[in-house]
């Protein structure tokens, strides 16, 4: 939002009164239709995290999201939002 604030873009100053607008759960996705490529890396961190915390909600964070086993500490020690274990992930990015 500092950021958005910040902008001297029109468009992004007329963002930032319509995300005041809708439902906090509404921002990600409006936000990623109507901003610029520069923020699609806040965006798809901001997606990873919000991934996270509603596998936390229903109990099944750090549990791959492809073999369902539990996903290495010390992949989650790197990046607590990350959805597969090593192997899978590998696999992943082939
Ligand atoms: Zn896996």
């Amino acid at each position: 939002m500092a950021l958005l604030a910040q902008s001297v873009h029109s468009s992004q100053q007329s963002l930032l009164i319509k995300l005041d607008n809708i439902n906090h759960s509404e921002w990600l996705d409006y936000a990623a239709l109507h901003l610029g490529s520069e923020y699609q890396g806040y965006i798809k961190r901001l997606m990873q995290l919000e991934a996270a915390i509603s596998q936390h909600e229903i109990g099944l964070y750090g549990v791959c999201a492809d073999c369902e086993q539990p996903i290495e500490q010390s992949r989650l020690n790197i990046d607590l939002a990350c959805q597969r274990c090593i192997k899978c992930e590998e696999k992943y990015a082939q």
